[in-house]
């Protein structure tokens, strides 16, 4: 399927930009450079825009929605948290008015064509910082790892800088890969799958869609990574055109597995198997991630030096399952980036070993899916519930009786009784499996509120 050709546009065409968030100021910025008229539109009001960007003089844009000016648009960007429901995406098909993903025109300005793509449910983010940490410490000199998409980096703020043999490593959401009509990685991963944003997408059915469009588009040569112990993943793998390569427990398909806490791969065609130390993270979640990262290196052709190399100096990313000091013997964890129950779910399992010790936060805005599956590794790990947030009543409602409930309110009260309940060698963990929008700007404003309510509880004792 054919995708974003800027040599199709007439100089100096108007492009649309709908939603002016962090990607949509990107890639208006790319499409000005590229010599567009570009008419900018957001649902919010003017005062909360302007307080939030400063884009160029050059552009026009129009706030509170999205009116029919949009119309005389050549072509218009999508922002990937826009629903596909809204009226103004049916004015734009009755027109013939392409939407494209911010992703596709940032990679029709990329001279590197090496893509190496990530998805999944969980577990992205790490798995693309580790993914660009090998490519950075593999590739021979003259030749860039470049990082971009949902993980903080505009992709069209990355790609138009790339040089023809550089490497792009790109984590993609399913919103960006739903609004994508031709996306072509040379290698891509499918980490997890579970039901998550469909409220965005309706469906688990077009979930699933927007996700297998990480190897639809593959050829021969490309690979995708799949998690073989994910049902959901491994039957969505034989749709696969590319090659399949497989992560999990040791079995005939798999390509990547543990054994003895070292990580051991045998791609199609080796003769002998090769083991790996993993990087220093906890859980078996990381281990996998782990897998994933070096999966998509090998099949880019990267020796077990360059991954050995990475995984040595990898230290995981901020807001998951990051250690962030103690006070009076109580470790402190930084789980923000835990906004489903699965990756609360994770950071549990990963703190199995240490038993019952965990007074464990949890709560935020509630994201319609029961706390039920946490209850039996609550029962194994967890000392007590601090409840925060508007999903309070819910949790209460789902983990009644199993241990304490402590109705906190707010971040700050579950700081201060959590670390009154606990007793040294116990961790106080924010995991919250709820998004932060009830009471924070994001999961990051939540994250770091926490480290500072830790950082002034350790100095005040
Ligand atoms: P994403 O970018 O997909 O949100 P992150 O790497 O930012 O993923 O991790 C988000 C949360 O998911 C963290 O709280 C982490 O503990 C959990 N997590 C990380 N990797 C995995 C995985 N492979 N499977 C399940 N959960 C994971």
């Amino acid at each position: 399927m054919k995708g974003f050709d800027p040599k199709s546009c007439k100089k100096g065409a108007l492009a649309g930009v709908l939603g002016l968030g962090r990607s949509g100021q990107s890639v208006a910025r790319l499409l000005l450079k590229k010599g567009f008229k570009v008419l900018g539109s957001d649902h919010r009001p003017k005062a909360e825009l302007a307080a939030i960007f400063s884009l160029p003089k050059a552009m026009k844009w129009e706030w509170s929605g999205h009116s029919d000016r949009l119309l005389k648009c050549a072509f218009v960007v999508k922002s990937p948290g826009l629903k596909p429901d809204l009226p103004i995406f049916k004015k734009l098909a009755e027109k013939h008015i392409p939407v494209y993903s911010e992703l596709e025109i940032a990679l029709a300005y990329s001279k590197a064509k090496a893509i190496v793509a990530i998805t999944g449910t969980n577990g992205k983010s790490t798995t693309t910082q580790l993914a660009w940490e090998i490519f950075k410490a593999g590739l021979p000199r003259g030749r860039k790892a470049l990082l971009g998409g949902n993980i903080g980096v505009p992709i069209s703020a990355t790609a138009p800088t790339s040089n023809s043999k550089d490497v792009l490593v790109i984590e993609c959401s399913s919103y960006q890969l739903e609004d994508s009509i031709h996306f072509e990685p040379r290698a891509s991963a499918i980490l997890n799958i579970t039901a998550d944003h469909l409220e965005h997408h309706g469906s688990m059915a077009s979930y699933l869609n927007a996700k297998a469009k990480v190897f639809r588009e593959q050829g021969p040569g490309d690979a995708c990574v799949f998690n073989a112990d994910d049902p959901t993943v491994y039957k969505l793998s034989r749709e696969c055109p590319s090659e399949r390569l497989y992560f999990g427990a040791k079995g005939v398909n798999s390509h990547a597995w543990e054994k003895g806490g070292r990580l051991c791969f045998k791609l199609p065609g080796w003769k002998k198997e090769i083991a790996l130390i993993p990087p220093k993270l906890p859980g078996r979640h990381n281990l996998e991630n782990a897998m994933a990262a070096a999966l998509l290196a090998f099949a880019r052709g990267l020796k077990p030096a360059a991954i050995q190399k990475a995984f040595k100096t990898f230290q995981g990313i901020e807001h998951r399952l990051e250690p962030c000091g103690g006070v009076r013997g109580v470790a402190c964890v930084n789980d923000s980036k835990a906004t489903n129950v699965d990756s609360t779910l994770v950071a549990l399992k990963a703190h199995e070993p240490g038993g019952k010790h965990l007074l464990l936060i949890l709560g935020g805005l509630h994201k319609g899916s029961p706390y039920a599956p946490l209850k039996p590794w609550i029962e194994k790990t967890v000392k007590g519930i601090l409840a925060i947030g508007s999903a309070s009543r819910r949790i209460e409602e789902d983990l009644s009786g199993l241990v304490p409930i402590f109705p906190c309110g707010d971040l700050e009260t579950a700081v201060a009784t959590g670390l009154k309940i606990a007793t040294k060698g116990d961790t106080l963990l924010l995991s919250p499996a709820c998004a932060s929008f009830d009471q924070f700007q994001d999961f990051e404003d939540r994250g770091r509120r926490f480290k500072t309510l830790v950082a002034a509880a350790a100095k005040s004792r």
